[in-house]
């Protein structure tokens, strides 16, 4: 995967998150304060007026790039913690023009670590861990039993869906919806839901290309 791939995935993503803005807002008026999709939409906007100046840097300063740039203009929970796993992903393609799937894997992984350090979470607290853990475990290891990129990715999307799924049976416990403690049941997480949004235009823009 080159950097040419690495920038219309982003680009895509920032697509994806403009049209699903309304839907990921209204998944957060229901266990929070309404304003995840205006957020995210507002950072990647953001992102998207950068691209350009991103065009011959190598993937681990792009990706690095998004990250400042969604922890300046986010705001919110998420704002730190997607700067933090674009940022941590980043230090693993530092100086690369091009990466391995299993470089790609490992940046899913640094990126995982990221969100987990800064947020003090784990899975199973209904937050964006819940689609980005399950999706890391089904990629790893489809890459590790010798699947090519596009269907271990496709197994993580897969996981990750389940992963949302599963945001809507369980109490959250960290972010905002952690004060409506059983209240939250039922709802599913804005945040895993933007997870599995970026990972599913992942691997469209991989499809396509
Ligand atoms: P805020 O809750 O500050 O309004 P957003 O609405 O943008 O921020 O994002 C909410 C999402 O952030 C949640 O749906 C959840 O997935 C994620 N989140 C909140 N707190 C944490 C945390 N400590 N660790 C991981 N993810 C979290
Ligand atoms: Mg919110």
């Amino acid at each position: 995967m080159d950097n040419k791939k690495i920038l219309a995935i982003i680009a895509a993503i920032a697509k994806k998150i403009e049209a699903e803005k309304d839907f990921l807002t209204e998944l957060d008026n229901e266990i929070g304060d309404g304003d995840h999709g205006i957020n995210l939409a507002r950072g990647f906007k953001s992102v998207e007026g950068k691209l350009p100046t991103f065009a011959d840097k190598d993937i681990g300063a792009i990706l690095k790039g998004v990250g400042t740039q969604l922890v300046s203009t986010v705001g919110g929970a998420s704002g730190p913690l997607y700067g933090t796993a674009f940022m941590k992903a980043g230090n693993v393609c530092k100086g690369k023009m091009e990466i391995t799937d299993a470089e790609f894997v490992a940046a899913l992984e640094a990126a995982i670590n990221g969100v987990k350090m800064r947020g003090k979470a784990v899975e199973g607290e209904k937050t964006m861990l819940d689609a980005l853990c399950p999706a890391y475990k089904a990629l790893k290891g489809g890459i590790d039993s010798g699947k090519n990129l596009i269907d271990a990715l496709s197994d993580g999307v897969d996981a990750a869906a389940k992963g949302v799924e599963y945001t809507k049976t369980i109490i959250a416990t960290k972010g905002r919806a952690s004060y409506l403690k059983e209240r939250s049941i039922g709802h599913q997480d804005p945040g895993a839901t933007s997870s599995l949004f970026m990972l599913q235009t992942a691997l469209e823009v991989l499809r396509e290309t």
